[in-house]
């Protein structure tokens, strides 16, 4: 969970997306239930229903990691159109509003002393329910003036999404530990290399 938010976290859920071996982080329903923990939209004692209902109905949990990975994939095409200030594809843009709606259709205004804010049904029951913070998410951030500050990360394999939310927004590497370690590493050989005329590290 680095990317500052949640739809971007999400999206990197296929990592190295442009490597020759994209990683695929979400295989089985629990893994989406996991990164929902993770991101702190599933609670423990949602998440063991929604588990134990894996067990009795384990169709109906593939088909909702299906519309997932679906709406992942959707998301990821219209944010990288963003990042590579490109056109939006308007058919991506299609299947993320068919989820917006869905999620939006989950949402209701609760009030606690004085001050509103959204709720989602409760999750226990329903596969789909961790898509609906992620759609949610998106959203805000699609609509917000946050928007120009989504970065990809700088390494080409990796390209994950983040919301660059440094001061002089000049931030390059989605973590410093997972890519700016290894850029950084990669140009100390290369400085070394030209300073002992190309002679093999030991
Ligand atoms: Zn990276």
């Amino acid at each position: 969970m680095i990317a500052g938010a949640l739809s971007l976290d999400f999206i990197n859920t296929l990592d190295d997306r442009f490597s020759d071996e994209p990683q695929e982080l979400l295989n089985r329903y629990l893994d989406l239930a996991r990164f929902g923990e993770d991101a702190g939209i599933l609670s423990e004692t949602q998440l063991e229903p929604l588990l134990l209902r894996c067990v009795h109905s384990p169709a109906r949990a593939k088909r909702a990691l299906e519309r997932a990975i679906q709406m992942r994939e959707a998301m990821h095409a219209v944010f990288w159109a963003v990042v590579q200030k490109k056109p939006v594809p308007k058919a991506e843009l299609m299947i993320l509003n068919s989820y917006v709606q869905e999620a939006a259709r989950h949402m209701s205004l609760v009030e606690t002393n004085g001050r509103f804010a959204w709720r989602f049904d409760d999750v226990g029951n329903e596969f789909d329910a961790p898509l609906w913070p992620i759609a949610r998410s998106a959203a805000e951030l699609l609509a917000s003036d946050q928007l120009q500050f989504v970065r990809a990360c700088a390494s080409k394999t990796c390209a994950w999404l983040f919301l660059d939310a440094s001061k002089n927004h000049r931030r390059r590497w989605c973590d410093m530990t997972k890519c700016g370690n290894r850029a950084k590493v990669n140009s100390f050989y290369k400085r070394r290399k030209h300073a002992f005329g190309g002679t093999p590290l030991a």
